[in-house]
């Protein structure tokens, strides 16, 4: 079978959670999910792997057990979008043609991009919590570290989870103050933007936090190369175009991060390179049966799973209403949120929408650090994941 009613390109957090609520529907159109990996990962989990919280293996499920129950699962990659033929090409050359498309391919990782990373991630003290093969890594230098310069990265791309940079920094702080290295370490973190977050709020509170821990934070710094063998790392300084060449005893390293090949060449891209979709509808500018949401969009949010929760009966109520050619009724407001860990057992969780206004669920002041939110976010939110998001639920 090559046509299907609906395809969604990707089953990752977007895309198992559109299916699950699809096949919620009354009458659930007929729906092909095209996913080449056998598991799922809840990368959310990846910031506390790193920090030692959790074995890496809680983080990943069977793809199959969150495929719902009638989704025809294709277990390729596609490799070619042809919008203006409804149509697109797997890896096995086969060719799938739709009704409606979501794309949900997600952020694509651009290790390649920071010369020396690719051959010295994993080794000589350079880490990353940005992937389930590096993830381990970092918590084996956190734990053996006895002193010596800490340095962590934030790069001038997008990113997906704007936060997840600075966390892994906080949880080597606490870390290294328990195990006695911290009087003898210095932790750097280069950020190559001009503020440690984007929203006022948080901002002002994570800066009380960073100035409280004793951490050097160097803006407008983009890291550039690494020397694995020499321990060095090269960095651009933005503003005067000179280059910086810093000494690591261990490096951790948030790579640059860009849409999915597969989309940048393909004619659903912005010139961006990410999925053109109306911010409120979810609804391709140019391809009315064509949306997207989460990582690979172009949704102007900060990339994350929590968006993706608001994002997706968004965009279902406005699919169901475009496939029985209806106004579409349903409006996204750039919800996002991102639970800052600041320590072992402490939490700011920030939460917002397309104003960058603070946007709280509890009735507390969110930008103080708190226990019960860092429970929320260990404990709480992956079996929310798990049970709830991921099976339509919520
Ligand atoms: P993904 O879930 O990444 O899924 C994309 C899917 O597309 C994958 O399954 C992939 O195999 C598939 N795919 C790729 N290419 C192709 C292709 N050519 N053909 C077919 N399929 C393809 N979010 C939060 O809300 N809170 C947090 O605290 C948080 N912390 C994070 C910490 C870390 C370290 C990381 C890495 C992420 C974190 N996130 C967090 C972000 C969150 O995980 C992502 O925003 C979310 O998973 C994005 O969902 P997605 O569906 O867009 O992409």
């Amino acid at each position: 079978k090559s046509h299907y009613q609906v395809v969604i390109a990707g089953g990752g957090t977007g895309g198992l959670t559109v299916a699950a609520q699809l096949m919620d529907q009354p009458n659930p159109p007929e729906v092909a999910l095209i996913e080449p990996s056998t598991v799922h990962y809840y990368q959310p989990l990846w910031t506390l792997v790193g920090g030692g919280v959790f074995p890496r293996e809680q983080s990943a499920r069977p793809e199959a057990d969150y495929i719902p129950p009638g989704v025809t699962w294709i277990k390729e990659a596609v490799k070619a979008f042809d919008p203006d033929a409804n149509s697109l090409t797997l890896s096995n050359g086969e060719t799938i043609t739709y009704d409606y498309l979501v794309v949900a391919l997600g952020i694509q990782i651009d290790w390649g991009k920071i010369k020396g990373l690719p051959e010295t991630l994993g080794k000589n003290g350079v880490c990353s919590n940005y992937s389930y093969d590096t993830v381990e890594y970092t918590w084996q230098n956190i734990r053996t570290f006895r002193g010596g310069n800490a340095v962590f990265t934030h790069p001038s791309t997008p990113i997906k989870c704007g936060g997840a940079p600075q966390k892994i920094v906080y949880l080597a702080d606490d870390y290294f103050r328990r195990s006695g290295a911290r009087q003898q370490s210095k932790l750097n973190f280069y950020h190559a933007g001009t503020a440690i977050f984007a929203v006022k709020k948080y901002a002002d509170a994570l800066n009380r936090v960073v100035a409280r821990k004793g951490i050097d934070v160097h803006y407008q710094h983009d890291l550039i190369e690494v020397r694995g063998e020499a321990r060095e790392a090269v960095f651009m300084n933005l503003a005067t175009k000179e280059t910086v060449t810093v000494h690591f005893d261990m490096l951790h390293v948030t790579p640059p991060m860009s849409a999915p090949d597969v989309i940048k060449s393909s004619k659903l891209a912005h010139t961006t390179g990410w999925v053109e979709v109306d911010k409120h509808t979810l609804q391709h500018v140019r391809y009315p049966n064509v949306f997207s949401l989460g990582d690979c969009s172009n949704l102007p949010t900060s990339k994350t799973g929590a968006a993706i929760r608001k994002q997706a009966p968004v965009l279902v109520a406005n699919l169901m209403a475009a496939m029985a050619n209806e106004t579409l009724p349903a409006t996204y407001d750039g919800y996002t949120s991102c639970p800052l860990v600041t320590g072992y057992g402490s939490l700011i969780l920030a939460e917002f929408d397309y104003t960058n206004q603070p946007k709280e669920s509890f009735p507390f002041d969110q930008s103080q650090e708190r226990y019960s939110m860092y429970a929320l976010k260990a404990y709480g939110l992956p079996a929310m994941y798990w049970n709830g998001m991921l099976r339509g639920r919520m």
